[in-house]
């Protein structure tokens, strides 16, 4: 079966992971489609792969991170430069990136698909993630720096994180979700898929604390997409005209 998809001009084939043979790595998020994705949607001819929750990506999200704006799924960054700093990890990416143009804010997919609380074999607590600038300084610390308590390094403020309620216990929402996967939490998906993954992961030690998402898929119209995006060029353009002093 193939069909196409709207990021790539061949149509795609869905495989199962090992049926590829080899380890390949996703065009939309730049990481491996392992077995903990349910599918593979490829294009063999350009070696280009999807794993399943990168190919059923919504197109149009509404999230509670970013509410004046619906974000848009890009196939490809369009700023110069062909990348695009994620407004969650802080971290490149060149590929797929939910966008609001008109705030040039930008998610990775896998960013955008956190749940909103997990439970970590590291933390007794369930942690809940937090859209950056909650995390305080800890008390009594002679810097103001706050550090992740999995990796150590340096948690930025303005970068999400995961935080535990009751105790000082802040994390990366990398190192909190490593073996959690992306897309199982969208509201609009509580398919049989989405139960068969949590049963799989929930043997690995991280699991997510609620099945329910915290983003909502919107549905456009041709006309209303059009407008939105056209909405947007005009104001990049419109920003490109006033910084080239024009
Ligand atoms: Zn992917
Ligand atoms: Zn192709
Ligand atoms: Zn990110
Ligand atoms: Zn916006
Ligand atoms: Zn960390
Ligand atoms: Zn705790």
């Amino acid at each position: 079966m193939d069909y196409k998809h709207f990021s790539h001009p061949h149509n795609l084939l869905i495989h199962r992971p090992y049926e590829l043979g080899q380890q390949v790595t996703c065009s939309g998020c730049q990481f491996p489609c392992d077995n903990t994705t349910a599918a593979v949607h490829a294009c063999h001819r350009c070696n280009f792969f999807l794993h399943d929750h990168c190919a059923n990506a919504g197109r149009y999200v509404k999230h509670p991170c970013h509410k004046p704006h619906p974000l848009v799924l890009l196939p490809y960054p369009t700023y110069a430069g062909n990348t695009f700093v994620c407004n969650a990890c802080g971290r490149p990416g060149k590929a797929f990136s939910y966008c609001c143009a008109l705030c040039e804010f930008d998610l990775h997919v896998g960013c955008a698909l956190l749940p909103v609380s997990v439970v970590n074999k590291d933390h007794q607590h369930e942690l809940d993630l937090y859209y950056g600038a909650q995390v305080v300084p800890r008390r009594g610390s002679s810097n103001d720096q706050e550090y992740c308590n999995i990796c150590r390094n340096v948690l930025e403020g303005r970068q999400w994180a995961y935080c535990c309620k009751t105790c000082d216990f802040n994390v990366h929402t990398a190192c909190a979700t490593t073996e959690v996967v992306p897309g199982l939490y969208e509201d609009d998906s509580p398919d049989c898929e989405a139960v068969e993954g949590q049963g799989a992961w929930a043997g690995a030690g991280v699991v997510a604390a609620e099945g329910g998402g915290n983003v909502v898929e919107v549905e456009l119209t041709e006309a209303e997409l059009a407008k939105l995006l056209f909405d947007m060029k005009l104001h990049i353009m419109a920003q490109n005209i006033a910084t080239s002093g024009i």
